[in-house]
């Protein structure tokens, strides 16, 4: 799957990602996932309606009529896929900067395509086999306004409303002008909380900060958060299927830990959740403490959902599944990462505590994240080679899921190579600060000597 990789297609719109490819992927879904009708939706990207358009007339050249639900968080398009048993086409980059657009295809089911049809998708785009209809069989195009109500209800139902209000609990909320500044600012107040914003207008420039939920670009929230006195900060991605939060007292909290108290408050014993190979220790330790198993997958949120599956039709319950950048996902409610019913998730945890007192029981382990970059394919060789040898002598025990995973019962470190980017990214978390750095120093220092050589 070299296009559409463990998250989509994306890239640099107008460079990368231009008309003309939209246009083909719009032919090549129409012609491989078919069906009489498709919905196409988009996040609040500059060029999303350039694209979206492009889809369009893609579907419509093979025949498919198309419902267009413009801007839309990309768990609505979802939920309008599942409801009307229709495939769906989601432009967004996601987290991904404005310059940046792509595409996620959903099925009829509402699910992201699974990666057998994301292969069909491409061979029919690789070999031109688009099916394309006579003039008088092309499809056509209607819009449809209901799926921003329809998604707001959903959510609001699917959460214990009268608890949730009842704790008059206030909700600073930054959508950070994308797509869940339609629907974010609602679902809360439903809910019975008071709402105060903040890059709540959704706009192309992203002019407040970048769609990446990071603590970077989430300082503003820290001060709403204690500027309005809120109970709990909460920020999406562009396409607002992701939620991290922010404690009572205007701190960051780790997705990490916002993970592993979903996962305690919904995880029994003999059930399953899964994780990336970057899943943090914590997550482990509130999956041993349910008697509950956690399987780690490559990173990405494609690789998850086909595990997930998998699990699903060996009669396992897996009841919740995500990684640490806020992609959770509750599989009894929709097999889709969703940053609305996510925080609505945690705010039921903060009913009775506040947040930081929620996240103190997952507490006590610290994370170092680092990268080295490489210039030439020498160099990249360089780089693997010396993860190898450095695995090969450790005395951790090995994982090779993806990339180099060395697990040491107190503290784990991995490397593995970006999807994305010419640099292999090192993780490392153990109980003292000390150790985290040491563990991740180690590898740095190997990956130095090989440069060096290289
Ligand atoms: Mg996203």
């Amino acid at each position: 799957m070299e296009l559409f990789g463990s998250s989509g297609i994306r890239g640099v719109a107008n460079e990368t990602v231009t008309p003309g490819f939209c246009l083909r992927v719009g032919m090549a879904v129409g012609t491989v996932v078919g069906g009489e009708r498709v919905a196409v939706g988009r996040d609040t990207r500059a060029t999303g309606d350039m694209f979206a358009n492009a889809v369009v007339s893609g579907l419509q050249s093979v025949g498919c009529d198309v419902d267009c639900l413009g801007v839309l968080p990309t768990p609505a398009v979802q939920l309008y896929a599942e409801r009307e048993t229709v495939p769906a086409v989601m432009i967004t980059a996601s987290h991904n900067p404005a310059e940046y657009n792509g595409t996620k295809l959903v099925g009829a089911d509402g699910i992201e395509l699974p990666v057998e049809e994301l292969e069909r998708v491409e061979t029919a785009l690789d070999e031109d086999e688009f099916a394309r209809a006579r003039w008088d069989g092309t499809g056509d195009e209607r819009r449809v306004e209901s799926g921003r109500e329809a998604y707001v209800e959903e959510v609001v139902g699917a959460v214990d409303r009268d608890r949730v209000g009842g704790a008059d609990l206030t909700v600073a909320l930054d959508p950070g002008h994308g797509a869940g500044a339609l629907t974010s600012p609602e679902i809360f107040r439903e809910l019975g909380c008071s709402v105060v914003t903040v890059n709540a207008q959704p706009d192309s420039q992203f002019p407040g900060r970048g769609p990446e939920p990071v603590p970077e670009n989430l300082a503003d929230l820290g001060r709403l958060v204690r500027a309005a006195d809120a109970d709990v900060g909460i920020a999406h991605d562009g396409d607002a299927d992701r939620a991290i939060f922010f404690d009572e007292r205007g701190e960051y909290i780790e997705g990490d830990a916002t993970l592993a108290v979903l996962a305690a408050s919904v995880l029994g014993s003999d059930e399953t959740t899964v994780s990336a190979v970057t899943a943090s220790q914590r997550l482990a330790d509130v999956t041993e403490r349910a008697g509950a198993d956690l399987e780690r997958t490559p990173v990405g949120s494609t690789r998850i959902i086909s595990r997930v599956r998998d699990l699903e039709s060996e009669g396992r319950s897996v009841p919740i599944a995500g990684e640490g950048n806020g992609g959770v996902l509750f599989p009894e409610y929709r097999l889709a990462r969703d940053g609305a019913y996510t925080a609505a998730r945690f705010l039921e945890l903060l009913v009775d505590r506040p947040a930081s007192e929620v996240v103190a029981d997952v507490g006590g382990y610290h994370n170092v994240r680092t990268t080295v970059g490489y210039g030439s394919d020498a160099e990249r060789e360089a780089l693997l080679a010396a993860i190898a040898r450095h695995a090969e002598a450790s005395a951790g025990e090995l994982d090779t899921t993806d990339g180099y995973r060395l697990d040491f019962g107190d503290a784990w470190v991995l490397a593995r190579e970006s999807g994305t980017e010419p640099v292999v990214r090192i993780y490392a978390e153990a109980r003292e600060t000390d150790r985290a750095h040491e563990l991740a120093d180690e590898l740095e220092t190997a990956f130095d000597a090989a440069l060096a050589d290289a």
